[in-house]
């Protein structure tokens, strides 16, 4: 059988996903005025699965409910394993976003168009791939009085400062701290750390409340704290996760390099039998497809 053309669900229905388009008036290219989520579907042995879909509709469920968005995670739900079905992915990554379309110029959200769609790509199984090297970014995460931890499209822009500078510092990732010293995160990630085998996961207001970092502390009782950046210099592993990145053992930060990470590379094998239904008492959370 050929591959399907790729699909994607907008507002209501599949079509071919080179056949959509948006308008230039669209609010949200304008002002960011969207919502996002990033999902992730695994092979198992009975078939596909999403990963924790119903946490992450309440997320963005969230972040649309903010902006005053008429948003149905019932829907987004339906729109998903439609659209997975239809690319008949296994190992995938899945993007819903719901944003406000065509109206006037202004700010005010009302009299916009709302819209919803949801993209699926193939993803490649990658286990312990490459370790990360982190740049501690000059940026200020977005603070949390200022722009709520959701996954709102213009927050975005606060990561790709702190990225671009980063990467042209020759890093391939970058570290939040807050201005009294502590860790944040990452860009897209969550961070952890490891000392003397004991696990902690960072945890900051003005960080994402990942779905990943909620998964990995179910998994080990790991201790959730402020950590500071003298803390982490000190770890003897640390790793950054979240529904893309996964576990992802960090090499350095800044001029710090770590060892060999053997407890994180033994959570991601963990992560992995996880995410794909191996493990008996967590496949509760894993929605078939
Ligand atoms: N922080 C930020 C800023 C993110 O964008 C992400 C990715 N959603 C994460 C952390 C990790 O969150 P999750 O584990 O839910 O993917």
């Amino acid at each position: 059988a050929h591959a399907p053309r790729p699909q994607a669900w907008f507002d209501g229905a599949l079509c071919d996903i080179d056949a959509l388009q948006a308008g230039l008036t669209t609010h949200a290219m304008h002002y960011g005025s969207g919502v996002f989520e990033g999902i992730r579907a695994y092979a198992t042995a009975d078939g596909a699965a999403v990963f924790r879909l119903p946490e992450h509709m309440e997320r963005m469920r969230q972040g649309a409910a903010l902006l005053g968005m008429a948003f149905d995670p019932a829907v987004a739900t339906e729109a998903v394993l439609a659209t997975l079905r239809a690319n008949r992915h296994r190992d995938a990554y899945i993007r819903p976003l719901a944003w406000f379309g065509e109206g006037g110029f202004g700010l005010d959200v009302e009299g916009h168009t709302e819209h919803l769609m949801v993209a699926t790509t193939a993803t490649q199984v990658h286990l312990n791939g490459a370790r990360a090297r982190l740049g501690i970014s000059t940026w200020r995460r977005n603070p949390a009085d200022s722009l709520p931890p959701l996954k709102l499209c213009g927050a975005y822009i606060n990561s790709i400062l702190a990225k671009r500078e980063s990467k042209a510092r020759g890093f391939d990732e970058a570290l939040f701290t807050d201005a009294d010293g502590f860790v944040v995160e990452c860009t897209g990630a969550n961070v952890f750390l490891v000392k003397s085998g004991r696990v902690t996961s960072v945890t900051h207001r003005d960080a994402l409340p990942g779905i990943t970092r909620d998964t990995l502390i179910a998994l080990t009782g790991a201790e959730a704290r402020a950590v500071t950046i003298a803390e982490l210099r000190d770890a003897d592993e640390v790793f950054a996760c979240g529904t893309a990145a996964e576990v992802a053992p960090v090499h350095a930060v800044e001029d710090r390099r770590y060892g060999d990470n053997p407890v994180t590379r033994e959570l991601a094998a963990l992560y992995a039998r996880v995410v794909r239904g191996e493990s008996e008492t967590q496949r509760g959370w894993l929605t078939a497809v």
